[in-house]
């Protein structure tokens, strides 16, 4: 029997750099000690006080089948923290609940692009993007960023790509590189995307893990709202990975769409999961400033131990989990270099070119494991990087 071409062709071709990864997690079953500084999971679980709402909801009742759309408490907590933090008038009908911010950008793109149709992503990428595109059968088009500009998008580049495409996909505060897109770039996107009539969808899922300067969301900039669609989730923002819930806020009559869609496929998420993430938010800042300080201490950490030494260069983490290093000077790929690390000294990072062209030559390090060893592993890097310039 024969699967789809469009699941057989989901990944693309050629080498996705992701061998390292895989290499480093059977190293660990094999009972080695890896230092693993790969994917960005937290290193703490779900607060307990979320989990007690949690198990009171699902003991209380709500497993049955809950709203498509959401439960309408939920929908009106995330409009208004969204309305809070933004200044944009935002209602509950502007809001679908989805099982995390993946499925809110597989729906997101497929509301958006019409079979064919060009998707416009910014290269390095959170490594599902491509396939997320091709999953609804358009056609990703990637569009690099420089080194040189820490990876904040040049507006240019992306208007050369934008005549005919349909939608554009964004990531502030960005996985893979840190960097937080200042209002200047914000700017010059949503200008692109008034000008050639661009769908812009805003993954957001960073937005509480800021470090540097502050967080805008594109939906807020002049008559952005009526085509921007936000991609939200508390996986990062109340390490609630596992939980899989986030959401998308749009116009009235894209949610409308979205909703029938939902109902098509994920039939909705499950009822004691949105009590949850509702009692979560309802806590405000606090809880997500206490999941987020961590990352910031280890951000601090990063930016001491690379001070004195101008071998690896450190792209200034403004927000989210993750530091992107320049090891370029070291002679070998960020392939390589990951692929010795490991080897050579049990630490396992990503090297850039998983996240496409722009970051080759350049690795991810997650900041995802208690300070002493996070501190340990980087002090390795570092010296291991110097030492391979050296000769
Ligand atoms: N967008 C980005 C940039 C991410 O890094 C992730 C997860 N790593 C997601 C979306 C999806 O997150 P989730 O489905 O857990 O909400």
């Amino acid at each position: 029997m024969q699967v789809s071409k469009r699941i057989t062709t989901l990944n693309g071709g050629g080498s996705d750099g992701w061998d390292v990864f895989y290499r480093a997690r059977q190293m660990v079953a094999d009972g080695q000690p890896v230092t693993e500084l790969t994917i960005g999971e937290h290193d703490i679980r779900t607060d307990p006080v979320i989990l007690d709402a949690m198990d009171k909801a699902a003991k209380g009742g709500h497993t049955g089948y809950a709203m498509v759309p959401g439960t309408q408490a939920l929908r009106e907590r995330v409009a208004a923290r969204v309305q809070d933090r933004t200044g944009v008038s935002t209602s509950f009908e502007n809001v679908m609940i989805t099982p995390g911010g993946q499925a809110a950008l597989y729906a997101a793109h497929l509301v958006t692009c019409e079979q064919g149709d060009r998707a416009l992503y910014l290269d390095p990428y959170y490594a599902t993007y491509p396939g997320t595109l091709r999953g609804v059968g358009a056609e990703p088009v990637a569009i690099q960023t420089h080194p040189e500009d820490a990876f904040q998008p040049r507006a240019e580049d992306i208007a050369k790509h934008a005549a005919g495409a349909a939608s554009l996909l964004v990531n502030t505060p960005n996985n893979p590189t840190g960097t937080v897109y200042s209002r200047e770039t914000l700017e010059g996107i949503a200008e692109v995307c008034r000008e050639h009539d661009l769908w812009l969808i805003s993954d957001e899922v960073y937005d509480t893990q800021i470090w540097e300067g502050e967080h805008i969301s594109p939906r807020a900039l002049p008559d952005m709202a009526e085509r921007t669609l936000v991609v939200g989730s508390m996986s990062k923002s109340h390490a609630m990975t596992g939980s899989r819930i986030g959401w998308i806020i749009g116009p009235k009559d894209v949610v409308d769409h979205l909703i029938n869609l939902a109902t098509h496929t994920t039939y909705g998420v499950a009822g004691f999961v949105q009590d949850a993430a509702d009692f979560a938010l309802a806590q405000g800042d606090g809880l997500e400033e206490k999941v987020a300080a961590p990352f910031r201490r280890r951000r601090d950490i990063t930016q001491q131990i690379f001070a004195a030494q101008n071998t690896v260069g450190v792209i200034p983490a403004q927000g989210a989990m993750y530091v992107m290093l320049d090891i370029r000077a070291t002679g070998l790929s960020g392939e390589e270099f990951a692929n010795r690390l490991l080897d050579e000294h049990l630490i396992a990072v990503m090297p850039g070119e998983s996240f496409g062209q722009a970051a080759a030559g350049h690795i991810r390090v997650a900041m995802t494991i208690d300070d002493e060893r996070f501190t340990k592993a980087l002090e390795t890097l570092r010296d291991f990087a110097i030492s391979l310039a050296k000769h």
